[in-house]
């Protein structure tokens, strides 16, 4: 079932019960995320919630309306355009396997080793069998990614794309989509996969992860993958059905990352660039590779990037408001920015060759960020391993976390 403006069935006559404040299409209860003002037009007080609004308002006067689809099965062949190694089959396999028995399953993968090609034969075998298919993520920037990698291997399938402003529409059959658009699915998606499962707002919002298993059908399999499980995720599939794979698709170590101590915010607040910070970046720009460094805030972002632009011409910054960030991405994608000031929103979901990365107060992040940053490096097969630097004035327990679950992944096993 999905929740439609304009269609023809009634699901509920409001989409907010005003007296006791539930939305019943994001299944808010909280109080203080619903807006109630009084309409001139309808002479009454109107009610409605603040927790999906931004997928369209749902409100104490209108209708839910929605439309049910049937089931409909399509060939839904792929083309890899590789092989899968020995162990991204493996695990595959074990998606299959889920899919058959209607289980959940946790792909706990390590950065960069091919997670969405793994998921290709048990999406093509469940659209044969004319169930449908979600393949989701928290990150807008992820679904766009996995949306072209998808259409790109699945050449005659219809695939859904929705995000907050977009809208591909072909069935609802095999969609791609952020997890707030699941909001207007109701016992729809016979596989349900979730991409970056650990990003934000995922982990901190209960309401998300109930939007996932609403818009499950009965007899469903959700497979959820990350890089960083935490005790949420591996109790919600149960232990047994945790798959790990602790190498790349090319099969290299994952680069250990070297710790430089500095503390660089004196150096900074008299407007000097950091000798060690600047003495990576020379060496890494100098070797004719490219380098995005992290930093905590975007404060320290500002304070920082007029002193590197003075010694580095080809660097940039950006952070999740800065309206220029596709383009600036793009920039540094095709070569033209040397040096990318960021801050966490590029440690997933993209991929530069030739990449080292710096991260400057490293004691700042959490070792979830930390993974996730490292793994930025080596993604190519041609540039298989990379730098890391973590810049950190002292060491805390998540520095020490992050290097030990890298060399656990190195060496074929995992910290949970
Ligand atoms: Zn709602």
């Amino acid at each position: 079932m999905i929740i439609k403006h304009l269609a023809a069935e009634i699901y509920k006559p409001q989409g907010v019960d005003p007296d006791k404040y539930i939305c019943h299409r994001c299944s808010n209860k909280t109080k203080r995320y619903f807006y109630k003002y009084y309409s001139e037009i309808h002479g009454e007080y109107i009610v409605y919630c603040l927790k999906c609004v931004n997928i369209g308002r749902s409100d104490s006067v209108t209708p839910l309306r929605v439309i049910n689809t049937t089931p409909e099965s399509e060939p839904c062949d792929y083309s890899l355009g590789f092989e899968l190694s020995p162990a991204q089959k493996s695990a595959s396999d074990r998606i299959v396997e889920a899919l058959d028995s209607k289980q959940n399953l946790l792909l706990y993968a390590v950065t960069g080793a091919g997670k969405t090609e793994i998921t290709f034969e048990a999406i093509s075998l469940a659209r044969q069998r004319g169930l449908n298919v979600a393949f989701v993520s928290p990150r807008i920037d992820v679904v766009k990614e996995v949306y072209l990698r998808l259409s790109g291997a699945f050449k005659n399938a219809g695939i859904d794309l929705l995000y907050s402003g977009v809208k591909i529409e072909s069935g609802h059959r095999f969609t791609v989509c952020t997890v707030h658009q699941l909001y207007n699915y109701i016992d729809h998606f016979d596989l349900v996969i979730v991409d970056e499962t650990d990003a934000f707002p995922l982990p901190a919002d209960d309401q998300l992860m109930d939007a996932i298993t609403r818009a499950a059908s009965k007899h469903s399999t959700i497979v959820l993958m990350t890089a960083t499980p935490n005790r949420k995720m591996i109790d919600f599939v149960g232990r047994e059905n945790v798959v790990s794979l602790t190498r790349r698709y090319h099969g290299h170590d994952l680069a250990i990352p070297k710790v430089v101590w500095q503390s660089v915010s004196k150096d900074i607040s008299r407007k000097r660039l950091p000798g060690k910070l600047e003495m990576l970046i020379r060496n890494i720009t100098d070797g004719n590779r490219r380098v995005l460094v992290f930093l905590p805030e975007i404060s320290l972002m500002n304070r920082l990037y007029p002193l590197i632009k003075e010694k580095f011409p080809d660097s940039d910054s950006v952070y999740s408001g800065d309206p220029e960030r596709y383009v600036k991405v793009d920039r540094m994608r095709n070569g033209k920015t040397k040096a990318l000031l960021t801050t966490t929103i590029l440690e997933r979901g993209v991929t530069f060759s030739g990449l080292d990365v710096i991260v400057v107060n490293a004691e700042m992040f959490s070792a979830d960020s930390l993974v996730q940053i490292c793994g930025r490096v080596g993604r190519k097969t041609d540039d298989p391993t990379g730098n890391i630097w973590f810049i950190a004035g002292h060491n805390t327990g998540h520095i020490r976390q992050t290097v030990k679950i890298i060399k656990s992944f190195n060496a074929g096993k995992t910290t949970i």
